[in-house]
């Protein structure tokens, strides 16, 4: 199957070939065509997939078929996105894709200036890609004009609904003409998933690339076992003897990741940190020296990384184990993507062991362990519970503070990347897989 095959025009085509890519994957075969023919979707894909493309192709090829609304403000197209980090690479592919029409397309996220937003808007925009909470503000101050809209897309429906963004999307759904095309994806589908696509969905197909719930294949997976005090020196260990060049390393809390930053450093491997209390430049530019190879290591909590697409990222570490089993898919699609094959390695220390029983449970696997044998945990080293940021947490300290349903004002909710904040779907859904 070729891209031409599936329905794409000339300037779309002449754009993919600009980026090298030859042939469609799953979800892009599947997806391209049923868009193309107008039909909602409900897509259960997961990262890595190429998903992106599978979405944003067909959206260009519709718009370039449908006569255009006359008013500037009129949108034509929107795309829902949880994260800042995740807008800005939908943009991204857009921008990249549509290079060849017409069209124009700004992404909107909170964390910057409202104003600048709202006059690219006034000028007029075809498509935009925007976080929800920002959005609304926008719209509240009757900066965007839905009346004419043709295309919906949720990305990453079940991160938007994790962040407590709910709200939000209803408002914002009821400002949007029924008469649309509404896509959504979600890597994985849970009761509240399946609620709000049959409110929103028109007899959806349902495209699905991998079985539900399950790490992509292509990803080679692998615990070792290791005392939480040896955990920095094995990392270290790691990535000087193995030669790793780039690495995802992934901590459970802002402060966790500041501070394997700063061993990292002193260590001598360059690293930088990624997490919801950093401002948005800092955020980019350490993303930006990890993709130009100038920092060795990203280390990033969960939230700051959703989103992040870095091509053929080889190494994936989990430094701490997550406490939803959900989110270790996340983690580790960050590697391996699009049939490449990458290594997701987990450092995990006693106090973790039902952590990774629950993580091998919710993929259905187990996971390889290799034995290191200069790191084998001592015997005597006792359980604890897992700390985690304030007051406690994990799998086993619930009914703490995280758990409180997080506030949905617009101020709250503007960009998403807040780490640690969960919704109470968040953390229904965590009780329910500790229970397991
Ligand atoms: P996504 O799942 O949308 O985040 O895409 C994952 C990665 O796959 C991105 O880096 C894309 O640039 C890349 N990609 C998407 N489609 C293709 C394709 N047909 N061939 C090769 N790479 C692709």
């Amino acid at each position: 199957m070729t891209f031409k095959e599936l329905g794409l025009s000339d300037s779309i085509l002449k754009a993919i070939k600009e980026q090298g890519y030859d042939t469609p994957t799953p979800i892009q075969t599947k997806a391209i065509p049923t868009i193309i023919k107008g039909k909602d979707v409900l897509g259960a894909a997961q990262t890595g997939t190429g998903k992106t493309a599978g979405f944003t192709l067909p959206l260009l090829e519709r718009l370039s078929q449908k006569k255009p609304p006359m008013a500037k403000k009129q949108i034509r197209a929107l795309v829902l996105t949880p994260t800042r980090e995740l807008a800005a690479q939908v943009a991204q592919s857009i921008s990249d894709y549509g290079k060849f029409t017409p069209y124009r397309s700004t992404v909107v996220f909170g964390g910057v200036g409202i104003n600048p937003q709202l006059a690219t808007i006034r000028k007029g925009v075809d498509i935009v890609i925007a976080t929800p909470g920002r959005l609304l503000d926008i719209a509240s101050q009757k900066g965007i004009d839905f009346s004419r809209l043709e295309f919906l897309v949720l990305d990453e429906a079940d991160r938007m609904l994790d962040m407590g963004f709910i709200h939000d999307i209803k408002k914002l759904i009821k400002l949007m003409p029924k008469n649309r095309q509404t896509l959504l994806f979600s890597a994985t589908f849970s009761s509240e998933i399946k609620a709000l696509a049959s409110g929103m969905l028109n007899s959806p197909t349902l495209i699905e690339v991998a079985k539900e719930n399950t790490t992509a294949n292509q990803i080679s997976q692998v615990v070792h076992l290791v005392d939480k005090r040896r955990k920095r020196e094995l990392l270290s260990q790691l990535i000087k003897t193995k030669d790793w060049r780039q690495v995802l390393v992934f901590t459970r809390t802002k402060h966790g990741a500041n501070k394997l930053t700063k061993e990292l450093e002193e260590y001598g491997i360059s690293a930088s940190a990624i997490h919801g209390n950093k401002s948005q430049g800092a955020r980019t530019k350490a993303l930006a020296s990890f993709k130009a190879n100038e920092i060795r290591v990203l280390v990033a909590t969960d939230i700051a990384a959703r989103g992040i697409d870095i091509d053929q990222l080889p190494h994936v570490v989990n430094y701490e184990l997550p406490n939803v089993p959900e989110d270790y898919v996340h983690r580790i699609g960050r590697t391996g993507r699009a049939g490449e094959s990458g290594e997701a390695v987990s450092l995990v220390c006693v106090d973790e062991h039902k952590l990774l029983r629950d993580i091998e449970k919710f993929i259905n696997a187990d996971i390889n362990k290799v034995d290191i044998e200069a790191f084998r945990p001592d015997p005597n080293i006792k359980a604890e519970p897992i700390q985690n940021g304030r007051g406690g947490g994990g799998n086993r300290g619930r009914g703490n503070s995280r758990n409180k349903p997080r506030s949905n004002s617009s101020h709250a909710n503007n960009g998403g990347s807040h780490d640690g904040a969960r919704s109470k779907n968040r953390n229904s859904n965590r009780n329910r897989q500790g229970q397991k």
